[in-house]
């Protein structure tokens, strides 16, 4: 049985769509805690309720008020126990709970994890996408001139890069990878895990468009969104119809033109092309 001490938060991971992944320790705590705080108290009293939970919730969210905040700091500085959960999963991960976590620890109080469902770390586990280093982007921008910004900080990384996205805007989201990140790069799109629609697709970023676009129950549920990181050999992005193509350019116009013109119908950057050129192409 989970011990549970006197003036610690706890913050608990909860499961992401399959309740069989909560974690027994997480069962435990929740059910030893003196008050639990929630995301959205009705959403979690069903999850509390299926296990028999029945701690005194309260609401809180990172824009609750000060007061809030230091309603919980009383409470356990008075030697209550607190454990912090989410709508689903980890969390801090995309969800409520850093200005908690950093004031608790601020006050030097002890913050103890529950470790349990993370969808980012879900979808990375099964993509087959290098692992051993990854950026964890949370949420793209709504709108898609500020997405598109976004997209083109993360162009050049070379590590496999993790987004979150609702079913609203996946479509969008996807066509503006296409744009800023080229149709060829390789992505996995991984829907509704742990659900009964679980999909995981992957192949190039116009590939799994069109299998998005070709099937609206592809739109549907919560999705983890993984680019593979960007190529940092540009040479291999370069293959001989691209070099054809440049060589026959470079004879009408100067590289800076050409580099421009063969970005725009071929999914390699302008200044690889640029590169390509000045170090390789026929004088
Ligand atoms: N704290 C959560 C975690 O640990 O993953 C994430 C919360 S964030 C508000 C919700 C987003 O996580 C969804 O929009 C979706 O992008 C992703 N997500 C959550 N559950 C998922 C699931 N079962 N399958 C795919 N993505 C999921």
């Amino acid at each position: 049985m989970a011990d549970v001490n006197s003036g610690v938060l706890y913050v608990v991971a909860t499961p992401i769509g399959n309740l069989g992944d909560m974690v027994p320790r997480a069962v435990e705590v929740l059910q030893m805690v003196d008050v639990i705080a929630a995301e959205d108290t009705r959403h979690s009293a069903k999850l509390l309720q299926h296990f028999g939970i029945s701690a005194k919730l309260v609401a809180y969210h990172d824009h609750s008020n000060q007061q809030r905040l230091d309603k919980i700091l009383e409470l356990l500085v008075s030697g209550q126990s607190i454990a912090l959960i989410s709508d689903a999963g980890t969390p801090l991960i995309s969800d409520p709970g850093y200005h908690l976590v950093n004031a608790v620890r601020d006050k030097g109080l002890s913050v103890v994890p529950i470790p349990g469902a993370c969808a980012l770390i879900a979808a990375l586990s099964v993509s087959g996408l290098p692992s051993n280093q990854f950026a964890f982007e949370g949420f793209l921008p709504a709108k898609s001139s500020a997405r598109r910004s976004a997209l083109d900080l993360i162009t050049n990384e070379h590590r496999t890069v993790i987004f979150y996205e609702s079913p609203h805007r996946i479509v969008e989201s996807l066509q503006d990878m296409c744009k800023v990140l080229g149709g060829g790069r390789y992505m996995v799109l991984a829907r509704e895990l742990t659900k009964t629609y679980e999909t995981v697709l992957s192949g190039s970023i116009d590939d799994v468009l069109s299998a998005v676009l070709a099937d609206t129950n592809q739109q549907r549920g919560e999705f983890v969104v993984l680019i593979k990181g960007y190529d940092k050999t540009p040479q291999n992005d370069i293959t001989p119809e691209v070099q054809k193509l440049m060589n026959v350019l470079l004879e009408y116009v100067p590289v800076k033109v050409a580099s421009a013109i063969a970005a725009k119908v071929t999914d390699v950057k302008k200044r690889d092309l640029y590169q390509w050129a000045i170090e390789n192409a026929k004088s």
